[in-house]
């Protein structure tokens, strides 16, 4: 199979499987720091993003990137669906008319990844999923300049997604709920690192079970 919008039930189900999992303790992180809901609020974009799960599969990626960022910005609530939205909606804007390769799909993730900056208006380091998601980004667009392989590449980006998690423990959060708190909000992991990092890494195991068979 190429690596096409029919992989994405696959990817949503591991997705939905890795949050359902991990519901507790992201949770207990975001009692911490935030207000204990971003679970739910991805829970709720997953099950809507699930019940399109057969029309996406139709669709090529610009379209399906589209489609489900408009079903997370009306699904979700929350900071993090009006973002995860903005996210997927300026990865199709920017992905349209090109060929999908290593490095337009580098492109096309670091746009969205700028749209979340913009609309959030926040930056690394400032203890949210921009510390996941910004890393990631540099580290896709370093394999697509040195033209490093798929696999390679996952290996690296799983590792980055991760470090950039515990980098949110010793930060004084300054966006969102969690810079209510100040200092208090050090020496917590931000939720929205953590599933940032989880769908990342399951999103490259479906890739590299694919790039395998
Ligand atoms: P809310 O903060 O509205 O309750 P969620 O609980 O769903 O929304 O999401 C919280 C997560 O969203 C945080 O853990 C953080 O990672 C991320 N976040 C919050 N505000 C911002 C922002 N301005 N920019 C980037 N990410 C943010
Ligand atoms: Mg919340």
């Amino acid at each position: 199979m190429q690596l096409s919008p029919l992989l994405l039930p696959e990817m949503l189900e591991a997705i939905e499987q890795v949050i359902n999992n991990n519901a507790e303790e992201v949770t207990a992180l975001d009692q911490e720091i935030g207000d204990g809901d971003h679970v739910f609020n991805l829970q709720r974009g997953l099950e809507a993003l699930i019940n399109q799960q057969k029309e996406l599969a139709e669709l090529d990626w610009v379209a399906a990137w589209q489609k489900i960022g408009m079903t997370l910005m009306s699904t979700v609530g929350g900071a993090s669906g009006s973002l995860y939205g903005t996210f997927f909606v300026s990865m199709s804007k920017s992905a349209r008319g090109q060929t999908l390769d290593l490095q337009s799909f580098a492109n096309a993730y670091s746009d969205g990844v700028e749209s979340i900056k913009k609309r959030g208006k926040a930056d690394v380091g400032e203890k949210t999923m921009l510390d996941v998601l910004v890393p990631v980004a540099q580290c896709l667009q370093q394999s697509a300049a040195e033209n490093i392989d798929l696999p390679a590449t996952i290996e690296q980006l799983n590792a980055v997604a991760l470090a950039g998690v515990e980098a949110t423990r010793d930060m004084l959060a300054t966006k969102g709920r969690a810079s209510f708190l100040g200092d208090r909000s050090k020496g917590h992991i931000d939720a929205g690192a953590k599933t940032a990092q989880l769908m990342i890494s399951e999103i490259n195991s479906v890739l590299l079970n694919h790039l395998q068979t």
